[in-house]
């Protein structure tokens, strides 16, 4: 019967490293599983999708630039999709398309289980309102922050995404007005992508803070770098990035796999580059 297929699609794809992620996660849980690249022609995510889907795909994660699209293909979201606006995993079953959106829930599980800070009572401040910020705000209040301040570039995106959480611990701002230290700081902007810092008064960071860059790389990012100076403890995105992709690997297969060996093997391969 073969084994039941998955990809991730994305252009460009080649880079990524879902498929040693979910190929370790399959081993790891002994699932009868194939999990590849698909490189989709920008013009051409639906077609890609539906291909797939005939040929017998059972699900896809999906990355740059296609989370909208894929946004609009699901027929049922889960809620944090719907929420987060975007789909980074697909579930097919029959005519069903099940949207679901693990980077938040990933972010969450990354910095409570992995490097042990609670965000119960915290106040956490976000960094960006583009895509990734708006998906992690749903699973971050969850965990019952005192304040979630909204921090970007152009106020009114930060704004829209405080509009849309209407929760009262939640408020937006401009960097330059920041003020008062932060337990938790999260990076969600690209400018790591530039080498660039979002620019930040260094009061934000006390000794102690967590500082969380979304990107992740053989070197820390020029944010990391700011803020162990101002005496914040650093942690780039890629365990945010295994622990997307294990609840990916639950939805679809029901069983959760352990995140700890494969992430300090990503981080060795990194480090050798
Ligand atoms: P978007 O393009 O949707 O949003 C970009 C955000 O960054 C906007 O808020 C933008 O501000 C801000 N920004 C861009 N350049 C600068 C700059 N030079 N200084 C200050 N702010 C800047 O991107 P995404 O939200 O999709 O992605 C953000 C980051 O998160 C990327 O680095 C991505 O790789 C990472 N990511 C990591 C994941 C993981 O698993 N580790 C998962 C998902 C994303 P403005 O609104 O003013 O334009």
């Amino acid at each position: 019967l073969g084994l039941d297929r998955y990809v991730v699609i994305g252009n460009p794809i080649a880079h990524s490293k879902s498929p040693l992620i979910h190929g370790n996660f399959a081993v790891q849980t002994a699932q009868q599983m194939d999990y590849r690249h698909l490189l989709a022609p920008l013009d051409g995510f639906f077609d890609a999708v539906q291909d797939f889907r005939q040929a017998g795909g059972k699900g896809a994660n999906v990355t740059v630039p296609f989370k909208l699209e894929a946004f609009a293909l699901a027929t049922e979201l889960t809620p944090r999709a719907q929420a987060a606006g975007a789909v980074n995993t697909l579930k097919f079953d029959g005519e069903r398309i099940l949207g679901d959106n693990t980077d938040g829930i990933g972010l969450v599980a990354d910095i409570v289980r992995n490097a042990g800070a609670s965000l119960a009572g915290k106040r956490v401040l976000l960094l960006g309102a583009g895509g990734a910020a708006r998906g992690v705000i749903l699973p971050l209040l969850a965990e019952l922050p005192a304040q979630l301040m909204i921090a970007n570039r152009t106020l009114s995106k930060a704004e829209a995404l405080a509009d849309m959480a209407h929760h009262g611990n939640v408020a937006a701002c401009e960097f330059s007005m920041l003020s008062g230290q932060f337990d938790v700081i999260i990076n969600a902007t690209s400018a790591s992508i530039q080498d660039e810092v979002p620019p930040v008064p260094a009061g934000i960071f006390a000794a102690g803070s967590l500082a969380y860059d979304m990107m992740y790389g053989s070197k820390p990012t020029s944010f990391l770098r700011f803020a162990s100076s101002h005496g914040a403890t650093p942690r780039d995105g890629l365990g945010m990035l295994v622990e997307q992709a294990a609840e990916a690997f639950h939805l679809w297969r029901g069983v959760r796999p352990l995140t700890q060996q494969v992430f300090a093997d990503l981080r060795k391969a990194m480090e050798a580059q």
